[in-house]
């Protein structure tokens, strides 16, 4: 296992699609173990392949009030409801946040390690994360989410360090259902 380098916007591999993986084979499983180290290090509660420079579709995700970590190949909302405006953060845009729209809730597959297909119906972090992931997996980054009235800001080393699980933070604080058309970010981090 080992602490990968985590690929920081705006580098172009993020704005890769990720490919489907075919075989679950070894070097997969050692890459997503490998992912789950850098996203611990991080402090992160979710990691796409991409932010380690691998354009597979395979993501790792580890809610804090949950044991065990998640790890899912060729991963797909399958069905979204609702709409809620939550703030988020990545560790591929480190240093900024933002207010972006996500679903109340999803319907979710994927694979797991043992190529067995799993569905899950997610709401409020979890929905939160696995949209987060997935959009990654398309070359989606949560800025292209931002609301029309917001845009990503800047906060301190102190702030990221308590922030780094800020879908998490804000997601108690938020419950909006505002509805708000997306536009072009003008964030140059
Ligand atoms: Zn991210």
């Amino acid at each position: 296992m080992a602490i990968l380098p985590i690929i920081t916007f705006p580098d172009k591999i993020l704005r890769k699609k990720a490919r489907k993986i075919k075989t679950i084979d070894k070097s997969i499983k050692s890459l997503s173990y490998d992912m789950l180290d850098t996203m611990n290090d991080a402090g992160g509660i979710g990691l796409a392949a991409n932010q380690v420079g691998v354009l597979k579709r395979l993501i790792v995700v580890q809610i804090p009030e949950e044991e065990e970590p998640r790890i899912y190949i060729n991963p797909e909302i399958i069905y979204r409801e609702g709409s809620r405006m939550v703030e988020e953060g990545c560790l591929s845009v480190p240093g900024f946040i933002g207010t972006v729209e996500r679903s109340i809730w999803v319907k979710f597959r994927a694979l797991n390690l043992e190529s067995k297909t799993v569905r899950i119906k997610a709401d409020s972090l979890l929905a939160q994360v696995l949209e987060h992931e997935v959009d990654h997996l398309n070359g989606i980054l949560y800025m292209d989410h931002l609301s029309e009235h917001e845009k990503l800001r800047s906060i301190s080393e102190e702030e990221y360090s308590s922030t780094l699980r800020p879908v998490q933070k804000l997601n108690q604080a938020e419950d909006l259902t505002v509805f708000h058309p997306h536009s072009e970010s003008e964030i140059n981090p």
